[in-house]
């Protein structure tokens, strides 16, 4: 009976002068331009390597930007202990508010108020990690029927060209300094900026540089924003994840004229990057942002905000993980930089870049030194042949001729890669 019913309807569908189509006519579903133009640059780039390790050596891989893959960065217990208390409680399951609870993002403004700033809740917007962060921030600042673009750094991590790109919003580099500690370039940056320019991005601490700007530093590129009128995003995932030494400054205390949307989130400095939990402070000393604040509100509501469970455990993941979790964290992280930089400083052909904080250390490759190889990337496929190690070309960050290491790895990995990339090294150089 029922079955009847269904193909009366589903006859009643084409009754109505529509021509039924034939059996042999093909589906035509394309995807949209959105989709089209979604590309993950390091994939494309990994995906087209020859990838096929030494056998006789287990595969070090020294290129996935996730410090949970070896398992010897646990977390903080506390971090921990407030998502299982929320879970049982079970007080976190429905829907929050798309922008976040207000107990969550009262505890990210009171994290995130210190060295003389002041975030406030109504400030904070809850995302499903840092890169959703990202994403509404460009969605909400740049338009692509108005031709604009997004300026961004090089090198840099890819993900804001993904982001603008499937919007249609153009992407334009300007140029970190090797020679400066990787600082912007800032005549390069404000050649770049043209009547279309939305926004400037920044990465401080910079992935994959590892380098960490000074108060002074972020004041002349805050005082070029100004002056040419162009907001800022500052993707700050890696705040104070900083070595003894040097001293994290965010955007924020500045306290510039500038507005900015900070992006930033749980997943590096507590190891939990599957949390997918970010948020965006908006800072804006001016009131330059107030329908960017709307638009934020009304972006978040497209996915109704991040996962609960998270959220919930907010205010005491930040509250509770305590200050000696972070300091064990970025004395390792800097201990396994000082292995690697003075592990490869003895590989010939090598010139380690020594990094002030994040996960990442930067080696820039004299190519002409190993005529074998046409290019980085030859470079790493052989160094993967023979050696099973892994390293991601520069290639992946819009600088050929450099490798990206990984620092978050065990020691004795660490240290064991890096002198099979000596001995590779040695071997091939001429
Ligand atoms: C890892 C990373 C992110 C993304 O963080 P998620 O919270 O995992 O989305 C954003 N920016 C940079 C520079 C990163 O390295």
């Amino acid at each position: 009976m029922l079955e009847h019913q269904i193909k009366n309807i589903e006859l009643s569908l084409f009754a109505n002068g529509t021509e039924r189509k034939g059996e042999e006519e093909a589906w035509k579903v394309q995807p949209s331009d959105s989709a089209k133009n979604c590309r993950n640059f390091i994939r494309e780039i990994v995906d087209n390597l020859d990838l096929e390790p030494n056998p006789e050596k287990p595969v070090i891989a020294l290129s996935i930007g996730d410090p949970t893959v070896y398992g010897n960065l646990p977390q903080a217990d506390e971090t921990i202990k407030a998502v299982v208390k929320i879970l049982e409680e079970g007080s976190c399951n429905g829907y929050a508010p798309s922008v976040g609870y207000e107990d969550s993002r009262r505890a990210v403004a009171e994290y995130l108020s210190h060295d003389g700033v002041e975030v406030d809740k109504k400030d904070v917007v809850l995302c499903s990690g840092c890169s959703s962060s990202l994403e509404l921030c460009i969605t909400a600042l740049a338009c692509a029927n108005k031709k604009q673009n997004i300026l961004i750094p090089r090198p840099g991590f890819p993900i804001y060209r993904t982001l603008a790109e499937s919007i249609g919003v153009a992407v334009k580099y300007y140029n970190l300094l090797p020679e400066k500690d990787w600082e912007v370039d800032l005549y390069h940056l404000e050649s770049q900026i043209d009547q279309y320019t939305a926004a400037i991005v920044l990465n401080n601490p910079s992935n994959p540089c590892g380098s960490v700007f000074s108060r002074k530093h972020l004041s002349d590129i805050l005082e070029l924003a100004y002056r040419r009128r162009i907001p800022v995003i500052a993707d700050e995932i890696y705040e104070q994840l900083v070595f003894p030494g040097k001293k994290f400054a965010s955007t924020a205390s500045l306290h510039s004229q500038v507005p900015i949307l900070i992006c930033g989130g749980l997943a590096k400095r507590f190891l939990v990057p599957g949390w997918r939990l970010g948020w965006i402070v908006v800072h804006d000393e001016i009131n330059a942002f107030q329908n960017i604040r709307k638009a934020l509100v009304s972006l978040s509501q497209r996915t109704i905000g991040s996962n609960t469970l998270i959220q919930g455990a907010l205010p005491a993941i930040l509250r509770n993980t305590p200050q000696s979790f972070h300091d064990d964290l970025i004395n390792t992280l800097r201990k396994h930089a000082e292995i690697a930089f003075e592990g490869l400083k003895q590989a010939k052909g090598m010139s380690p870049y020594m990094p002030e904080g994040t996960m990442y250390m930067v080696v820039e490759v004299q190519m002409n030194r190993f005529p074998k190889f046409t290019n980085g990337l030859d470079f790493v496929q052989k160094l993967m042949e023979e050696e099973s190690v892994f390293l991601l070309p520069g290639d992946c960050f819009q600088i050929p001729g450099f490798m990206r290491i990984v620092l978050t790895v065990p020691e004795n990995l660490l240290k064991e890669a890096c002198s099979r990339i000596c001995e590779f090294c040695n071997r091939n150089y001429v």
